[in-house]
């Protein structure tokens, strides 16, 4: 809770502000009340401590002040709430930003999904239901508890036992009751999320193996599982709502016996009428208790991405370096959870040359790239470009430097022209067809039916995998880095387009390096020096 209010700091006046207002706001509600007491003792002629004409005055400004301060203080802290969830969410996307690649490679995505987005919703309650109603209930006991107590010091007692009990036991009790179901219930919602965008992405599989009706089967599982839960948290809300009403009750009839019997008739209508209208604030907070464990849940989860630490840090702030040449020196590497992938692991890469990298499926051939490309730290030796410590490079810098395909070129759900567009965001029209002609394929994207401006569908799937693999080569060549690494870029492709692609690595060669990986003898004809990776060593 303390992390999450720490939050507010930067919104501090609002969060006053807001306080205020509901306060006001509140006593105002309460006071309307009071004056009808006083109105009516009035009429009674057992009291003239306000005129009748005083007291309808009063009423009409506070029912319009009231009215007033209420709007405001809503609007108060929905601004205070919504400008969190925006400054949230923005450090969310920083956060992964920062998190990115090593840290986001086995993170169950829609569980992450989840976080993103329902879970930073729900920190709308906390920000705009859960801070200021506390103060302005802690503030506004103790106007009421003075004025009621102005009476009889004892009654003021009872009012003060009566807004603890709503306002606080209640509420901790239900929160007790409630334990961890809604940490349970924001976790397993997540874990929902997850199989279904699991589900989608394995459609074909799920239809090849006959497995539809046990996906289905195990969906149902789970929507009934969560809507159990659900059904518990509702459960205790409802015998939240009812014990809070009954306490409610117990201390009206309480305060009015008591104060009849301490006070006779004329005292006794003003506390019981103070103490029956004054109960808003506090019910609030009841209210809370059921719905709080989920928001903090919501909170943990939220913040624990935002605490994370990162396996690379970003680097800015340091000369920037052009390259001539990297080499890895006596690198090992193990991923987090595991064996050693590379040990004692070096290669020399010098400039403008062709390096071929081959070994067994497994051996760590995408990793010694990825360790290239600092998306993951060696534990031992150092990665170099241009003689520097990849550590002591700007990453911006070590981008621009470096071109990398990956074993699988993802694509983005727009047209073919902005996924080419990513690796250089200035390109010309010119630019990116003579990339798509080195990377043949132009005429392919020539003869669609909107050409460069035909949009791609989700994860590419409407592109075979030798065309997507062709337009990640074609995005290498638009950005046109000196430093080009590049996974299998031939995997996928038959021998005509892969000469092309060949032909074309060829003539780029001039200024440029190339650590190639590939299986195939084909294209690892054009390399000048070819180094094979067994049991995590070179040879
Ligand atoms: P292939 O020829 O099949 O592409 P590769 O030589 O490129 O194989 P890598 O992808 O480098 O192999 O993987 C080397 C080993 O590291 C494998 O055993 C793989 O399971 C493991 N590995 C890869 N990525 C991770 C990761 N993020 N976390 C844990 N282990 C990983
Ligand atoms: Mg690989």
């Amino acid at each position: 809770m303390a992390r999450l209010v720490g939050l507010v700091k930067p919104l501090t006046g609002y969060m006053i502000l807001a306080i205020l207002m509901g306060l006001v706001g509140h006593l105002c509600a309460a006071f309307i009340t009071i004056f009808g007491g006083f109105a009516v003792l009035n009429l009674l002629g057992l009291s003239d401590v306000l005129s009748l004409q005083m007291i309808f005055i009063a009423v009409a400004i506070f029912a319009f002040v009231r009215g007033f301060l209420r709007y405001a203080e809503q609007a108060c802290n929905h601004f205070i709430a919504f400008k969190l969830l925006a400054l949230l969410r923005d450090k969310i996307f920083s956060a992964l930003r920062r998190l990115t690649p090593a840290k986001l490679e086995g993170k169950d995505k829609g569980n992450l999904i989840s976080i993103i987005t329902s879970d930073i919703e729900l920190l709308e309650v906390f920000y705009a239901h859960t801070i200021s109603p506390i103060c302005i209930a802690a503030l506004f006991t103790v106007v009421m508890v003075v004025f009621i107590g102005s009476y009889h010091w004892i009654l003021g007692l009872v009012a003060l036992l009566a807004y603890a009990v709503v306002g606080i036991v209640i509420p901790l009790v239900t929160s007790k009751m409630s334990g961890s179901n809604g940490l349970r219930f924001r976790g397993k919602s997540g874990a929902l999320a997850s199989f279904v965008l699991d589900s989608l992405r394995g459609l074909p599989e799920i239809l090849q193996y006959g497995q539809g009706e046990n996906r289905v089967e195990r969906m149902n599982q789970m929507t009934d599982d969560l809507a159990e839960d659900e059904a518990r948290m509702k459960r205790v809300t409802g015998y939240n709502m009812a014990v809070t009403n009954t306490a409610i009750l117990v201390f009206n009839i309480a305060m009015l016996v008591l104060s009849a019997h301490l006070c006779g008739f004329a005292g006794t209508v003003i506390p019981t009428i103070a103490l029956m209208s004054s109960f808003g604030p506090v019910v609030a907070l009841a209210a809370l208790g059921a719905t709080l464990q989920n928001t903090f849940a919501a909170g943990n989860r939220v913040l624990d991405i935002l605490e994370e630490t990162p396996v690379v840090e970003e680097i800015t702030g340091k000369a920037p370096i052009t390259f001539s040449g990297a080499r890895a020196k006596n690198i090992n590497f193990s991923y987090p959870n595991g064996e050693q992938i590379l040990s004692d692991f070096s290669v020399e890469i010098p400039q403008n040359q062709v390096i071929g990298i081959v070994g067994k499926s497994g051996s760590g051939k995408s990793t010694l790239l990825k360790l290239f490309m600092r998306f993951w730290q060696v534990q031992d030796g150092s990665i170099e470009i241009s003689d520097k410590n990849v550590d002591e490079i700007n990453t911006s810098n070590l981008r621009d430097m470096q071109s990398f395909v990956t074993q699988e070129t993802h694509l983005f759900q727009d047209s073919i022209r902005s996924n080419l567009k990513i690796a250089k965001l200035d390109a010309t029209d010119e630019e990116i067809m003579e990339a798509c002609k080195k990377a043949s394929v132009h005429d392919f994207i020539m003869q669609l039916p909107n050409g460069y401006d035909t949009p791609v569908g989700e994860l590419g799937d409407t592109l075979s995998g030798g065309e997507r693999q062709r337009l990640g080569l074609a995005r290498a060549f638009l950005h046109d880095a000196p430093f080009m690494l590049l996974d299998e870029p031939t995997s996928n492709l038959d021998s005509l387009n892969e000469a092309v692609i060949l032909k074309s690595l060829h003539k780029e060669r001039t200024g440029k390096t190339v650590v190639l990986v590939s299986h195939r003898k084909s294209t690892m004809g054009i390399v000048d020096v070819s180094y094979s990776v067994e049991h995590g060593r070179m040879s």
